[in-house]
């Protein structure tokens, strides 16, 4: 489904509001509606509870969105949180300059694809692809390109040489995409963070940040959390909540917001052993996303240049419909914010060792993911216009969202085959009213039983209980499965055994062990 059709899917289904659209919106902000908020909500269930529920040795806080300012000074946010700003002159246009090229290089990638696609059916079964992208010619040419602008970019962004990234620019002979312009402005680096003021304090002294991160309000709690639960390293602290970036483009829908949320968990290490554990997080996370989603739809993505508190950086990256992009970034931060924090405060943040008998500053290793994006990958996954199952008819179609069914909004929809009797209503009602203890349901009877299904395979609802004349008689009703549209009589009493199990999230906890 194309990406129009999603977001207006989103819409129309409740999962997602443009935000504070009666006043036309605002840019890069949205509202979860009735539908999404609950998909959302199972999504950070299903991570917190295989981060905290499952894990010993890693517990869960809720830190403040505000913060010290002088938090935000020992992270390295102040100085170097930005990104590089550029302006075409003729469209007024702001882009990111990093992503300009990043933008050049994927495309340079979709021709050396194609290069390789062609060849492929040209050779057929005797097509050797490792051979072909070391020998033949236009292949190396574009490879050469590519890793030629990687290169240039990575180095210009961890000297933070602004001069050299404009110059790549030009050199690259990068135009504006909607307008053709060459016409750009100087690179400037431009501040990320949002700030606002207290009431009571004037001036700079003041001046309060909206968190960019929710990793620092684990770092500056690591003595209070340490003391309270007698952890030994190595242990994790988990959050889920709000970030704020001030982004230069926000586009591709819930891809890039102003507004965040992000699931992040620091895991508290022995100096030394960073390696080590950098690998299990890396398995342990593509394991948890592998349980959600196909492995062609994931992969791994080195970064080219550290952020200034890393020793290693890697992205699991998902093919969105605009390609593969960032969904997780999993970071060895060393002993980098710990031993701001401790310098700039003058509060030990150490760790006495009792093996070494010695106390150090733990390293930590991080995996953050946004809550937003994973609920993107979810939707673009699962949405699918596609052929009835079991009807040959190519033009019966329908559009349906196959999520996994512990992430599903609705678990089950029950209703009555006629809405105007009222035997059938009556025991439709009941079997809501029971249900509604174990798992979300819905009562529904505003249509005829084929709209209300295709309703419910709209939202993704996995079963739908239909209760018609024989089960006044026999008390069973009819399932139905979304995916499978096979039907199944089940006596009323057997419904929470049968369906309890196949939504909630014990199996899916279990696969992504
Ligand atoms: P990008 O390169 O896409 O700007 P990033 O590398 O700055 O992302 P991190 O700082 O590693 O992102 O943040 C961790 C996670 O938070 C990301 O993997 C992403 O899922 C999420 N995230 C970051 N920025 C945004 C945003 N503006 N909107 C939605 N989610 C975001």
């Amino acid at each position: 489904m194309d990406f129009k059709a999603l977001t207006a899917h989103a819409k129309e289904y409740g999962f997602i509001y443009q935000s504070s659209e009666i006043y036309d919106g605002l840019a890069a902000a949205y509202d979860y509606g009735p539908n999404g908020v609950l998909l959302k909500n199972n999504l950070k269930e299903y991570w917190w509870r295989s981060m905290v529920q499952l894990h010993d040795n890693i517990v869960g806080i809720d830190a403040a969105i505000f913060m010290h300012p002088k938090t935000w000074k020992a992270s390295g946010h102040v100085d170097a949180f930005n990104d590089p700003l550029i302006d075409n002159k003729d469209s007024q246009k702001r882009y990111r300059a990093d992503v300009l090229v990043e933008d050049y290089i994927d495309k340079v990638e979709g021709k050396l694809n194609k290069e390789i696609a062609k060849a492929q059916k040209r050779f057929g079964e005797a097509f050797d692809e490792t051979e072909y992208r070391r020998t033949n010619a236009n292949v190396l040419r574009y490879q050469g390109q590519m890793d030629d602008a990687a290169g240039k970019l990575a180095t210009a962004m961890t000297d933070g040489n602004m001069e050299a990234l404009r110059q790549l620019i030009e050199d690259l002979d990068i135009s504006e995409p909607d307008t053709g312009s060459k016409n750009w402005t100087e690179v400037r680096q431009f501040n990320l963070m949002f700030s606002t003021q207290l009431g009571n304090i004037a001036g700079e002294e003041g001046k309060l940040y909206l968190r960019p991160e929710t990793a620092q309000g684990i770092f500056v709690n690591f003595t209070n959390v340490r003391n309270t639960t007698r952890q030994k390293l190595p242990f994790g602290i988990a959050q889920i909540g709000k970030a704020f970036r001030n982004e230069i483009v926000a586009r591709q829908f819930i891809f890039r917001m102003r507004e965040f949320e992000q699931m992040e968990m620091q895991f508290f290490i022995q100096p030394g052993t960073q390696q080590e554990w950098y690998e299990k997080w890396k398995e342990a996370r593509l394991k948890w996303h592998l349980a959600l989603h196909p492995q062609e739809k994931l992969r791994f993505h080195d970064h080219d240049n550290l952020a200034h508190y890393a020793d290693a950086a890697v992205d699991i990256q998902f093919e969105f419909p605009f390609g593969f992009k960032e969904l997780e970034g999993i970071h060895s931060r060393t002993d980098f914010d710990l031993t701001a924090h401790q310098e700039l405060s003058g509060k030990k943040l150490q760790y006495f060792d009792p093996e070494r008998e010695e106390s150090y500053v733990p390293y930590v290793v991080e995996t953050s993911i946004g809550a937003d994006r994973l609920f993107l990958a979810a939707l673009t996954h699962a949405l699918r216009e596609e052929q009835v199952p079991g009807q040959d008819d190519p033009k019966n179609t329908r559009t349906v969202l196959a999520l996994h069914p512990a992430i599903a909004p609705i678990k089950a929809a029950i209703m009555p085959l006629k809405r105007n009797n009222d035997e059938l209503v009556s025991l439709a009602k009941r079997i809501f009213d029971d249900l509604r203890f174990h798992f979300e349901v819905q009562y529904d009877d505003t249509g005829s039983i084929g709209k209300l299904y295709r309703r419910q395979d709209a939202v993704g609802t996995p079963f739908c209980i239909t209760v018609d004349f024989d089960s006044l008689d026999d008390n069973t009703v009819t399932v139905r499965d979304r995916d499978t549209l096979e039907q199944v009589r089940v006596r009323v009493e057997d419904l929470v055994g049968m369906i309890g199990p196949k939504v909630d999230m014990v199996s899916l906890l279990r696969s992504a062990q």
